[in-house]
């Protein structure tokens, strides 16, 4: 079931709700590390997969819930007539406890372990839009702690984006890119600089791209937003480029837009307009959002590896345990998450984390940079190991990007004035 089909069926069961009917727990499942198990069996099994555990959700379920699946391996369940938030939460238990035993696919024994999210209507929300966005960071909260169903919580959460908020911001060019530097630890020059958007709305203030990103991608806007941050950032990087011809960019991709079928034909007239060669262009994508299909994210950046264009896997390390289809991936690039580089001055397992996975990415033929340099310590410890780029506040924080090409014309040698 698509999303859209999914709001409209909640809207449904919320239309002829009265008080008495009690509370109408909203559940969004999802089946954790088994991307993998797709990529290795191949997409019939991972489909095969997904029914298994739609079968097994259904058998803790009560016979007035509904069940949907609206992704390969992520459901929604509809549980009407709770007796409170104490109910609901029993019922994400269930769930769980059903994931305990192995699912079984065709011959094969299949461990998967769930991770659930729920928010209960009306205390989490009155309409099917709320109620769904709640469950959503409900589940992240799960991932997040060491339960693996949560409750959603609003105590200390910030107030939700209006969603006409945002696209009024990218249609109105609102949006700014901040460039961050990268350092090359063998020359110390700055050989390179990364795209972050930003928002400052005047109603809402500054809101980071943690909130804004995934609000796009959930509801479609991350189609125009990426159209605009590519756009954007070559523009910049045509002016900076004038300056310093050898600086290359980096610039995040969602791969909710891989499904574009033009995508590809998009960023490469991109670059033609703005006279940028694609071998300066590096996209970035993370190894979590990878997964999600890993077939259509290799299919996507085969494409633009063919264009010439770099591939880094961001956030390395902090998602999937990624080694298995790390050498799948045509990625130029491997970024180390900054959750390691920000405890290599007093955690040894981390050093030795960091160690391999330069020399695994080096061992895969890639650049490997560390993201998240806060001192000057780690910074040495990272070029005494060989790792080849390096970002962080150390280095420099994001700047808007004419304040980074400012920075660039000042810091060129001047010319000797001409008798
Ligand atoms: P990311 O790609 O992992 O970007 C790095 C984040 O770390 C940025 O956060 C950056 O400001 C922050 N950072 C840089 N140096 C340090 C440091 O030394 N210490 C710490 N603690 N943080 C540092 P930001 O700008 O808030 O962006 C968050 C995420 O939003 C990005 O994570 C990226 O996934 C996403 N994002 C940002 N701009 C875009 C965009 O234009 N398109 C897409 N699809 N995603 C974007
Ligand atoms: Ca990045
Ligand atoms: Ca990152």
């Amino acid at each position: 079931m698509t999303r859209t089909g999914l709001v409209a069926l909640l809207a449904r069961q919320l239309e002829g709700w009265r008080e008495d009917d009690g509370a109408l727990g909203v559940m969004l499942v999802r089946l954790q590390r088994v991307r993998e198990f797709g990529l290795f069996y191949g997409y019939a099994a991972g489909d095969a997969l997904g029914e298994a555990a739609l079968a097994r959700i259904a058998s803790v379920l009560r016979p007035q819930d509904t069940l949907v699946r609206v992704g390969l391996h992520e459901y929604v369940a509809l549980l009407p007539g709770l007796r409170g938030h104490h109910h609901a939460a029993l019922a994400g238990g269930r769930v769980v406890r059903a994931f305990e035993a192995p699912l079984q696919v065709g011959a094969r024994a299949a461990p998967v372990a769930v991770k659930i999210g729920i928010s209960v209507h009306p205390d989490h929300g009155r309409d099917a839009e709320r109620l769904l966005h709640n469950a959503e960071t409900a589940y992240g909260a799960s991932r997040r702690d060491s339960e693996d169903s949560a409750l959603y919580d609003d105590t200390g959460t910030p107030p939700l984006i209006p969603y006409e908020a945002l696209h009024q911001a990218i249609a109105g060019n609102l949006l700014q890119v901040h460039l961050q530097p990268m350092l090359d630890l063998r020359t110390r020059r700055i050989v390179a600089a990364e795209s972050l958007a930003r928002w400052h709305d005047d109603a809402l203030g500054p809101v980071a791209p943690d909130r804004f990103i995934p609000l796009a991608e959930e509801t479609g806007l991350i189609s125009p937003l990426t159209r605009w941050s590519l756009n954007a950032t070559l523009r910049h990087a045509a002016a900076a480029r004038a300056i310093d011809p050898t600086l290359a960019f980096s610039i995040n991709l969602s791969p909710r837009v891989f499904g574009e079928r033009d995508l590809v034909a998009q960023i490469t007239s991109s670059l033609g307009v703005w006279g940028i060669p694609a071998s300066a262009i590096t996209l970035e994508v993370t190894e979590n959002a990878l997964m999600e299909d890993p077939k259509l994210s290799l299919r996507r950046l085969e494409d633009l590896r063919m264009e010439g264009l770099g591939i880094s896997i961001d956030d390395f390390g902090a998602g999937y345990s990624s080694l298995a289809y790390l050498k799948f991936f045509p990625a130029t690039e491997l970024k180390i998450d900054r959750g390691f580089i920000g405890d290599l001055r007093d955690d040894r397992r981390s050093i030795q984390l960091v160690r391999s996975i330069i020399d695994l990415g080096h061992h895969l033929k890639m650049r490997v940079v560390a993201e998240g340099v806060e001192d000057a310590e780690s910074l040495a410890m990272l070029a005494e190991m060989g790792c080849d780029g390096a970002q962080g506040y150390f280095i420099q924080r994001p700047l808007p990007a004419e304040a980074f090409i400012e920075g660039l014309k000042a810091s060129q040698p001047k010319a000797s004035p001409l008798h």
